[in-house]
């Protein structure tokens, strides 16, 4: 195997035992792109992260950049005999930047004080210091909005059928659907004839209706949630309910699915003051080539970098230049459909991730260690060869590269492949390989077998009957379009990023058809409290039974209350606030992590301990628990492929396939529903896509429409109806370049995603 390159001394660990990882010994080298493949659950997060760049960031902490301390909460040696040759690690993740609306495009790749000074220099009629032009900075900001360029409200008519009942479905926002918790607390206030349609609503039921208050609600056997136990609620008018939940903490936090709630109920005003343009007149006003620095910010990167090149002479050449060196990175990794306004809170997770890829180029650092996780999510299969080109200019420049990878395409561009596995949790956590690709694709291993697999195309494909039509199609960049999702069958929608995927299924069909159900892959319980046995509801069973077991109450078992350690309070960690960083996470030293006071560790049930218990994976929980109650919900996370998570990991641990993964365990069960998931193969290596596909034919079977955002050949290859996007992103997408079967799509010569996957048939047969 692999010792030197080009002098630099491998890392060596050994005695790595980081969650599953079974005391392995390895030595990766540096200076090269290493591939870390393995089937989800394995151990690659564990090596990588929580190993490599946790003793990484144990050394150098006060060096790296906020959004790695979120990745790892703990600030500990990491649990290895040995850790020697690292260098600096720096990860490049899929974080969104949290719905800050004041971080754009521009702010964070650092081209904007670039522009900024540019205009403060060289424009015609400047307006001050380079500051003076940033909407963030009170001397260049519109004094009106405060720099927002807008202003929201919610829009009853958008939200409300009239027309319709509570039973029929009168409100239209998701995560009120007909038989959802939040509809209930309506429902079941007593307060209104739910079956009277809401234009006969009574003054006094549009009253409390939109802003009643105080009331405690039942809410009683949720459909659809396998572990539907009753709670309460108290109750809150729906106008003051979507004011609090969307519009009041609408600057800390956005998700996908808010935005599009947002986009879809409100009426969003553009600041009559500034237009819309975020700055105050003065600033707005300072030209360079005829135009001012927020239309620069408003045209698509590709046309942007032309325009720029064509100004630099004389004094901003150099400035010019430089900028124009940066937007290409952008462009080159594929994103040139964007423009520098763009809020970064709108951006998928793969849009972010490239991006901070671009701020890593323009850098020139030098001897680091630059850490992936799958940066193809996201990625069309033509816009993988040029993330391929940036991880190996990285590695060029004297950089080692180190990256979690599912997609072959990546793992097939690496100079090293370490596998991990065989299996998920207590079955997987070891090397099973290490070598190059092409003998990885001779190996007998999870990843080998899977990369020698022909790709089948679905020669059985349901034929759909019903349909459900969308009319003028036209958000962002879709070119006013109708379009026809199948009912009851499994729908991808294709196409390269930007082509307006997510515009259509997130966008346009949650608003036109809003019973649709979203199963996003945004965090689930947000707080470091819950856990995948509180997400699906048995907690409060197992803190029974040891409660009975040992003549106690049920609290005493609950890290929330009685039983939490007096130290960390049920952390398991205690953090430092330090002056001018960040605070550092150190795991209790009293409980050790187990969040637990030595009361309520000293009670047991069938010989474990209520840490003990948290401990066991699903799988361990299914065979140690035969309470009917518990089970249920145990087999549908096993069903999901999460057996091997443990009942007690925070669910903030979680990646975003697990989230989306554990939030579709609760609908296995339901009948004629209509389901949109972004990219549900994230995270996933090709054996677990297998089950993902049984998953969602299964929902198929039972009546459902699902429809999926995806890239991944193993998964469009097998759906039964395909809508491809394009032909590019932004405004050279937003058209239906197909629509029909899939086998149909391998013809359409236009298609980028039909001749990518005519290739990746051929290849494999
Ligand atoms: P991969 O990256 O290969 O998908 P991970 O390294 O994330 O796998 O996970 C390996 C095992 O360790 C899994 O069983 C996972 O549930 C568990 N695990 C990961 N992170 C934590 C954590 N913070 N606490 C407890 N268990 C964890
Ligand atoms: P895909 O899902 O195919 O990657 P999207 O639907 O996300 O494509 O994007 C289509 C186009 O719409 C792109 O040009 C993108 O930049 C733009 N876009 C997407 N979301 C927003 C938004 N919230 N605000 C402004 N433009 C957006
Ligand atoms: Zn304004
Ligand atoms: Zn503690």
């Amino acid at each position: 195997m692999t010792a030197q390159n080009n002098g630099q001394a491998p890392i060596l660990i050994r005695g790595a035992r980081e969650n599953n990882l079974k005391k392995i010994n390895m030595e990766i080298p540096r200076g090269k792109v290493v591939v870390f493949a393995g089937v989800s659950g394995s151990g690659k997060s564990s090596i990588v992260f929580d190993t490599i760049a946790s003793e990484s960031m144990r050394q150098l902490y006060e060096t790296f950049p906020l959004y790695v301390r979120n990745r790892m909460p703990r600030y500990r040696a990491p649990k290895a005999d040995e850790i020697q040759n690292l260098t600096t690690a720096i990860v490049v993740d899929q974080k969104t930047f949290s719905g800050d609306v004041r971080s754009t495009v521009g702010t964070m790749t650092d081209i904007s004080p670039m522009l900024r000074l540019l205009f403060s220099r060289f424009s015609d009629n400047p307006a001050g210091t380079s500051n003076a032009y940033s909407f963030n900075d009170p001397e260049g900001m519109c004094p009106v909005c405060s720099g927002l360029g807008k202003t929201m409200q919610f829009n009853l008519d958008k939200v409300l059928d009239y027309e319709k009942s509570l039973n029929e479905g009168a409100i239209r926002v998701p995560g009120f659907h007909v038989d959802s918790w939040q509809w209930q607390m309506y429902v079941r206030s007593g307060r209104f004839d739910n079956d009277k349609p809401l234009k006969d609503f009574t003054e006094e039921e549009w009253d409390y209706f939109l802003h009643g208050a105080g009331q405690i609600v039942d809410i009683k056997n949720m459909t659809g949630h396998v572990w539907g136990d009753s709670y309460k609620l108290t109750f809150e008018g729906l106008a003051d309910r979507l004011d609090r939940l969307f519009l009041q903490k609408q600057q800390k936090t956005m998700s996908k699915s808010v935005q599009n709630i947002l986009q879809n109920f409100t009426d969003q005003n553009i600041c009559s003051e500034c237009g819309g343009r975020r700055l105050n007149q003065k600033a707005l006003q300072s030209l360079i080539g005829g135009k001012n620095i927020w239309e620069y910010g408003q045209m698509e990167i590709s046309d942007l970098i032309p325009e720029l090149s064509s100004l630099a002479e004389g004094h901003a050449e150099a400035l010019i230049r430089k900028i124009v060196r940066e937007l290409k990175y952008i462009e080159e990794i594929g994103l040139g459909y964007l423009n520098l306004n763009r809020t970064s809170s709108t951006l998928s997770g793969g849009e972010a991730q490239r991006l901070k890829i671009v701020r890593h180029l323009g850098s020139g650092l030098t001897g680091m260690t630059y850490i992936f996780d799958e940066p193809s999510i996201g990625l069309h299969p033509r816009d993988i060869d040029r993330l391929r080109r940036l991880m190996k200019q990285l590695r060029d420049r004297g950089n080692t590269v180190l990256v979690v990878e599912h997609d072959r395409d990546i793992i097939r561009a690496a100079d090293e492949v370490i596998e991990v596995g065989p299996g998920a949790g207590r079955r997987g956590g070891t090397l099973v390989y290490q070598g190059t690709f092409d003998g990885l694709t001779k190996a007998d291993t999870p990843t080998g077998k899977w990369l020698r697999e022909p790709l089948i195309i679905n020669g059985r494909p349901r034929v759909p009957e019903e349909w459900i039509t969308l009319t003028g199609c036209r958000l962002n960049n879709l070119k006013n379009l109708t379009v026809r999702i199948p009912r009851g069958v499994l729908t991808a929608i294709t196409g390269v990023a930007g082509s307006g995927k997510s515009s259509l299924a997130c966008g346009e069909l949650l608003r036109q058809y809003p019973e649709t159900i979203h199963i996003s892959q945004s965090p689930v319980g947000t707080n470091i409290r819950s856990n995948p046995a509180s997400y699906v509801g048995i907690m409060n069973e197992i803190r029974r039974l040891f409660a009975k077991e040992n003549n106690t109450t049920p609290s005493l078992y609950s890290y929330n209350a009685k039983g939490a350690c007096p130290v960390c309070k049920g952390k398991g960690f205690v953090v430092t606030e330090m002056a001018y960083m960040d605070p550092v996470t150190v795991e209790c030293e009293v409980c050790g992590g187990l969040r637990y006071n030595e009361e309520a560790l000293a009670g047991r049930y069938r010989g474990k301990t209520i840490a003990e218990v948290l401990d066991l994976t699903v799988a361990e929980a299914l065979e140690f628990f035969d309470q009917a109650k518990i089970r249920s919900k145990l087999a549908a996370l096993q069903e999901v492929g999460l057996d091997y998570l443990t009942l007690g990991q925070p669910t903030s641990t979680m990646s975003g396939g697990e989230c989306q993964r554990i939030k579709l365990a609760a609908h296995l069960r339901s009948r004629n529903g209509v389901y949109v998931m972004d990219e549900p193969a994230v995270g996933l290596h090709g054996q677990d896509i297998k089950l993902l596909l049984n998953l969602l034919n299964r929902l198929v079977e039972n009546g459902n429409t699902v429809v999926i955002v995806e890239h991944k050949y193993d998964l469009i290859s097998k759906a039964d109806w395909i809508i491809d996007l394009g032909p590019g992103g932004g405004k050279h997408g937003g058209c239906v370049l197909y629509e029909g079967p899939v086998a149909g799509l391998l013809e359409q010569r236009s298609s980028y995603t039909g001749q990518y996957l005519r290739r990746a048939v051929q290849k494999k047969e």
